[in-house]
């Protein structure tokens, strides 16, 4: 899929994305100033949008930005680009920038934060590559500290992450798992992380340094309809490298399932556990599609 085929949403038009702009002198390009969400759509409905408005909004309040729509507005804007874009699926890029001021970082003086959201096709992962796992390393890049970030705000910098990123292709792998500062796992450089070991499931407390992902609390809630264990503690490398299954979740990502972590191979994979939440994601995510009139409201 190149760019002329995706759809940008600005100032209530719909336009090819090639050929939406935005001011250079917009803080969120000059300084990453902003707010962003990721979120698919299956059979042109949004899949927990509620959740993704929600936090989207309270990143925005995190950072003292005003979002110049409601969540209806969004809503609606989502609705009407899904329908002109045409596929089923696909995967909506949601931003709030905090608009054009003058050169410097404050940003009292950017009086017209910027809203727009791009639709495309997204393939982040080859089906193959997503059915053999993924093979990741632990990044020498250390996660941002969240008493200087809060990991809860999903902003547009992602350097730190870009970084560790890197630091996977350069090892030939397909993604990067980041530790805090204590040496504790906390994410991959987009996707959350899970690890099984005897039955349970184990992923980070966000207070490790990790995004409160949407797909994360979905993978939650599914464990405990299938009545498997699941706890949220630290996680250390020495977890990953012993784990009978590990697999990485997000909007992006969907689930997939780790083979490899740092060379060593994991026990199981994809795992008779990995499996079963798989299965329960899919009928959650036709049970979600299903539902009428409740989307692009909270709940
Ligand atoms: N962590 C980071 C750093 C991310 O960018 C993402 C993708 N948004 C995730 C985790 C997964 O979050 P979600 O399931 O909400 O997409």
């Amino acid at each position: 899929m190149t760019d002329a085929q995706s759809l940008c949403w600005q100032n209530n038009r719909i336009v090819d994305a090639a050929t939406a702009t935005i001011s250079v002198l917009d803080h969120g390009l000059l300084y990453g100033d902003g707010v962003f969400e990721g979120i698919r759509f299956y059979r042109r409905r949004p899949f927990r949008l509620a959740a993704h408005l929600q936090r989207l909004i309270d990143s925005a309040r995190a950072i003292g930005l005003s979002i110049p729509l409601t969540s209806d507005d969004l809503s609606n804007a989502i609705t009407a680009l899904i329908a002109a874009f045409g596929n089923d699926d696909g995967y909506l890029r949601l931003v709030v920038t905090r608009g054009a001021g003058p050169m410097g970082l404050d940003p009292s003086r950017c009086e017209n934060p910027q809203v727009f959201i791009v639709a495309s096709a997204l393939q982040l992962i080859s089906t193959e590559r997503r059915l053999a796992g993924a093979a990741v390393i632990i990044a020498a890049t250390r996660r941002l500290s969240a008493d200087g970030l809060d990991p809860r705000i999903k902003s547009l910098n992602y350097l730190n992450h870009i970084l560790a990123r890197m630091e996977a292709n350069h090892a030939g792998a397909d993604e990067a798992i980041l530790l805090n500062s204590a040496g504790r796992v906390t994410e991959g450089s987009a996707d959350n992380v899970f690890v099984v070991k005897r039955g349970t499931l184990f992923t980070p407390p966000i207070y490790e340094g990790a995004l409160d992902g949407i797909t994360r609390g979905v993978v939650i809630e599914l464990a405990q309809e299938l009545e498997l264990p699941l706890r949220e503690i630290p996680i250390a490398p020495y977890d990953l490298h012993t784990a009978d299954e590990i697999f990485l979740t997000g909007t992006g990502a969907e689930l997939i399932p780790v083979r490899q972590v740092d060379g060593r191979p994991v026990q199981h994979c994809p795992g008779p556990i990995f499996q079963r939440i798989e299965q329960a994601f899919k009928v959650c995510i036709e049970r979600d599609a299903e539902k009428e009139n409740e989307w692009g409201h909270l709940r």
